[in-house]
């Protein structure tokens, strides 16, 4: 067996069910035990020793787990891609995820909403250690500065959707090194024969709100993807109330929208 689908809404799984599926399941690469309020240290330990295959891992709710198991998890579980831990706001610590950096350097998804105890330390621990990182949502990670978004911005060159949900200390700073790290994209797409899709996708400020409009423009000229029009949220700026100037390509040159694309038009 590869896949086992484990997630709840009424948390009934136990540790002896985990552990048993650890024992027997050596092959396992994918293993969703979401909600799982009842599992403690005692799962992430046998999932840790008897499947280091596992590939994609979400244990988002699970919030009896502790830090420790999670940095001994990612130690031995190497070949992780896909990581979910929104919401296990014990175990996502400073510690875990240095450990995450250190072991896990193949990581491209990666979900610490609401972990609200990590800070930059963690954050650039990460940046250094998993180039390959595509997706990061660090929504409510409420103590992580703009050194968090440089580190990504300048180490992790495949980044298309960053998640900054309610971080109220991101600053103009972390926009313009975002807008700058494209230029660095350019530059080595040139190099590995990438096309200039590179680049955020999707990116989510809402409520950060020491954001100003250049900053935050800077970014959305910087990355075609990124969109502000309705029915293409791509950057996501509501309940910014000063931001409401910032507009994509389509928004801010409607005429040119619409000879480009005349089956979009209303
Ligand atoms: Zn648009």
């Amino acid at each position: 067996m590869q896949t086992l689908i484990l997630r709840q809404d009424k948390p009934q799984l136990e540790d002896n069910a985990v552990e048993a599926v650890s024992k027997f399941c050596p092959d396992l690469q994918v293993l969703d035990l979401t909600k799982s309020f009842k599992l403690t240290d005692r799962s992430l330990y046998a999932i840790a020793l008897g499947c280091c295959d596992l590939i994609k891992l979400n244990i988002s709710g699970c919030s009896a787990f502790s830090d420790k198991a999670l940095a001994y998890l990612a130690s031995l579980c190497r070949k992780l891609k896909v990581l979910n831990l929104c919401g296990c706001v014990k175990a996502v610590s400073d510690t875990a995820l240095q450990a995450i950096g250190h072991y896990c350097n193949e990581l491209q998804f990666l979900n610490l909403g609401w972990c609200e105890q990590i800070s930059d330390v963690g954050v650039m621990s990460l940046a250094y250690g998993c180039p390959d990182l595509r997706t990061l949502d660090l929504c409510g990670c409420v103590l992580i500065t703009d050194e968090s978004v440089i580190a990504l911005a300048n180490r992790c060159p495949h980044l298309r959707s960053l998640g900054l949900y309610y971080c109220k200390n991101i600053t103009d700073r972390a926009m313009y090194s975002l807008a700058q790290s494209k230029v660095k994209n350019k530059m080595w797409g040139s190099v590995n024969g990438e096309n200039d899709e590179d680049g955020l996708r999707t990116l989510n400020i809402s409520q950060c709100t020491s954001l100003t409009p250049s900053a935050v423009q800077a970014v959305c000229d910087s990355f075609p993807a990124l969109h502000t029009c309705s029915g293409r949220h791509s950057l996501i700026i509501s309940g910014c109330l000063n931001l409401t100037s910032v507009h994509c390509a389509c928004c801010a040159r409607p005429h040119r929208a619409i000879n480009a694309f005349p089956h979009s038009a209303h």
